[in-house]
């Protein structure tokens, strides 16, 4: 059971080392086997992003605000932050990175995953159409839907349900990210986040409790 340090990405004591990424200890077993079984099927499954801590999500989201990183809309195009509203910044910002201290990556339960044998890391955008018809990671996609929850892993951003948009690269480990979700607590994430120099703070701070439903709690089940 993770501790709300763990679920808020301030503590690593319970990461164990993998593909040169961290994750929680009983989903890198589980990796490795879907990895081992990819691998039978002909498949070189590569894992791009594991855990992540608080501050490196609070380096993307205020990189993101502050037109320091590139930003898109949950359309998936291009926008400049110094046209924008702050409610539509972050808007688009929480369409593809959580909020500081909200990402399943800081669980250790969750992680992005390619195909190694079709692309190199460098080479891959992260892109929807990566993982779509005709993209490099499209045959071990169809693979992975068939094989994935065999390993206890689900798809949390399978659909579009409003939260953060499709992601076909992230995968969960359910046995524990589905007790860590059941135990988030939003207070102690307010506590943080109030203490922390977050960009778009009051908006943030402002619209906690629909925040984290919209984007933590509205998602795919298992
Ligand atoms: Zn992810």
């Amino acid at each position: 059971m993770l501790t709300q340090e763990q679920l808020l990405g301030l503590d690593d004591r319970h990461l164990v080392a993998v593909d040169d990424q961290w994750l929680e200890g009983r989903t890198a077993v589980a990796w490795q086997r879907l990895k081992a079984d990819a691998a039978d099927a002909g498949f070189q499954l590569g894992l791009c992003s594991g855990w992540r801590p608080f501050h490196r999500q609070l380096a993307i989201f205020n990189g993101k605000a502050q037109g320091e990183r590139a930003l898109q809309n949950r359309a998936g195009q291009a926008c400049d932050v110094r046209t924008m509203s702050d409610a539509d910044i972050l808007d688009a910002i929480l369409a593809w990175s959580a909020l500081p201290g909200a990402s399943r990556h800081h669980w250790g339960t969750d992680l992005d995953w390619f195909d190694a044998g079709r692309l190199t890391r460098e080479q891959l955008k992260l892109e929807p159409w990566e993982y779509q018809s005709g993209g490099p990671c499209f045959e071990l996609a169809q693979w992975m839907e068939a094989n994935l929850a065999r390993h206890g892993f689900f798809r949390p951003y399978r659909e579009p349900l409003g939260g953060v948009a499709p992601e076909p690269w992230h995968l969960s480990f359910a046995p524990v990210a589905e007790d860590a979700l059941s135990r988030f607590d939003a207070n102690a994430l307010e506590r943080l986040l109030e203490q922390e120099s977050l960009a778009l703070k009051d908006t943030v701070l402002s619209q906690l409790p629909g925040l984290v439903e919209r984007y933590c709690f509205r998602i795919s089940t298992p």
